[in-house]
């Protein structure tokens, strides 16, 4: 079991509807040594790519990306969740629904930002339907930027995002994968991912 694994274990919540909590330590209150480890981590598994930016989703994406980023010594761009329905011509938009709250939200980013130059590093707290994914994908190929490879904190191997992203041919790496989870006894079962067990 890796370090990540048995954080979930002792201060993971599990709740109704497939929803893993863990607002202790990652996406609320932040365990700042853990997420330090996290960025290490994704630094070790894609050191071999050439990386200029990692690119993630507001909120809870963005203070791991900065982990990872600082690791590889480069920026992280964020997509903003935007209101707006008349987005200027400099931005790339998205459409992504939200698995947590059971919505739509149009996310931006500026074409300021992501370039045919880029090789990027795509990261996030969670993967479950893949929809956050899709539309950071979707985004980095309108920029015809590079997507080196995709990071994942905890994926839930149970819902078909993985499955998805990996079919299309993308390299993701996720630190925990979540292959089993009960509300009512409050169980979580990992897949075993070898070596990086
Ligand atoms: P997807 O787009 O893959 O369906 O869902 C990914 C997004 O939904 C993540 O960015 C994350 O914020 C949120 N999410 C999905 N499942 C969970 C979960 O079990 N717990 C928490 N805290 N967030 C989740």
């Amino acid at each position: 079991m890796n370090f990540l694994e048995e954080r979930i274990l002792k201060d993971g919540i599990v709740k109704e509807g497939n929803v893993l909590k863990v607002d202790s330590f990652l996406n609320h209150q932040m365990d700042i040594e853990l997420l330090d480890k996290i960025g290490e981590e994704f630094h070790r598994r894609f050191k071999d790519k050439k990386i200029t930016k990692v690119l993630t989703i507001e909120a809870s994406g963005i203070a791991i990306a900065c982990f990872a980023a600082r690791y590889f010594g480069v920026p992280v761009v964020f997509a903003k969740k935007s209101k707006s329905v008349n987005i200027d011509g400099d931005m790339y938009v998205a459409e992504i629904e939200s698995f947590t709250h059971n919505c739509k939200n149009q996310v931006i980013v500026s074409q300021k930002f992501l370039g045919t130059d880029d090789h990027i590093l795509i990261i996030d707290d969670f993967l479950a339907n893949g929809c956050a994914l899709q539309g950071l994908i979707s985004i980095s190929e309108n920029a015809g930027a590079t997507i080196e490879g995709i990071g994942i904190v905890i994926e839930k191997g149970f819902q078909i995002g993985g499955k998805v992203i990996r079919n299309l041919g993308y390299h993701l790496e996720s630190l925990a994968i979540v292959e089993d989870m009960d509300a009512a006894t409050a169980t979580v079962t990992f897949r075993n991912q070898g070596e990086n067990a």
